[in-house]
């Protein structure tokens, strides 16, 4: 399971990808795993952008061992019994958290 991630001022977001070991998703689809680091400023968060689009990008490595574990409430066709059953998913932003853009309603 991989996860990317846009919510990049997240505790567990390395250069979009997700390191948590397992993550929450609520039935709104919200991560709830997301932990805001108030060290990630944002001058580093603009450095990440600029390293991801104008220069060489330097994406995190989002191959994760296979034990990583995404509980999931929201009614989608990849839960299975609570658990994700997608290959990967995308975490997008809104202002306040990110939540599963790979939702898709059964
Ligand atoms: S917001 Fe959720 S998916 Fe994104 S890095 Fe944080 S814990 Fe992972
Ligand atoms: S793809 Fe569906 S089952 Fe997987 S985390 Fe997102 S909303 Fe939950």
């Amino acid at each position: 399971m991989d996860i990317r991630c846009n919510k990049t001022n997240c505790k567990h977001n390395n250069h979009y990808a997700c390191k948590a070991k397992e993550i929450h998703v609520a039935k709104n689809t919200d991560c709830q795993t997301y932990d805001r680091d108030f060290e990630k400023s944002s001058k580093n968060l603009q450095d990440v952008s600029k390293n991801m689009f104008e220069i060489a990008p330097e994406i995190g490595d989002f191959s994760h061992d296979d034990k990583l574990c995404v509980d999931c409430y929201a009614n989608c066709i990849f839960n299975k019994n609570g658990k994700c059953n997608a290959n990967g998913i995308t975490v997008l932003e809104n202002d306040k958290i990110g939540y599963c853009g790979t939702f898709m309603e059964e």
